[in-house]
């Protein structure tokens, strides 16, 4: 049984994770979207809104599940049994970032990092550009799921 969880913010969903945890799909046989909860960041959407729109996504993918943790991911991983976690990569900022956490996970543990590059459609997304967008009410559609709808913010 291939567990990976797939850990961060989205704060919202976009089409760039949508894309990630799709292909995680094929390589896995669970992928666990996993919030981190950080007290101290500011979030646009609430813990709950976030999730929801992750679960309303994947609501016909029953491979996929959402949970929410705290502390560190690779004390969670051993939690919940993932011998996984996934990232993506979408220019060389995410590589030279990921690449710090990917090698202090492999000290702390024996979990491996999965990268997959973005797809070139989606990378030059962000949750922080589609923030931005629905501040000064662009059309932020196009960047994100059909289930992220700005009357539930
Ligand atoms: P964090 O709080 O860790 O920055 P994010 O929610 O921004 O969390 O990102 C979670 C993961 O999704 C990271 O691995 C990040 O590289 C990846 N990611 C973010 N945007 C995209 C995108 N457009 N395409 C592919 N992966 C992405």
């Amino acid at each position: 049984m291939k567990r990976a969880i797939f850990p961060g913010s989205f704060d919202p969903i976009t089409l760039g994770h949508y894309d990630i945890i799709k292909r995680g799909c094929e390589l896995f046989d669970e992928v666990i979207v996993a919030i981190g909860v950080n007290s101290s960041k500011k979030y646009m959407f609430s813990l709950e809104k976030r999730k929801r729109f992750i679960e309303e996504t994947f609501a016909n993918q029953p491979k996929v599940s959402v949970v929410t943790y705290e502390g560190l991911t690779v004390n969670f991983c051993k939690e919940i049994g993932a011998d996984f976690i996934l990232r993506g990569l979408r220019n060389p900022a995410d590589f030279e970032f990921e690449k710090a956490i990917a090698h202090t996970n492999r000290e702390l543990s024996n979990i491996e990092t999965v990268f997959l590059l973005t797809t070139a459609k989606t990378s030059f997304i962000s949750s922080s550009i589609v923030r931005e967008v629905l501040r000064y009410n662009g059309d932020y559609t196009k960047l994100v799921p059909e289930s992220v709808r700005v009357e539930k913010i």
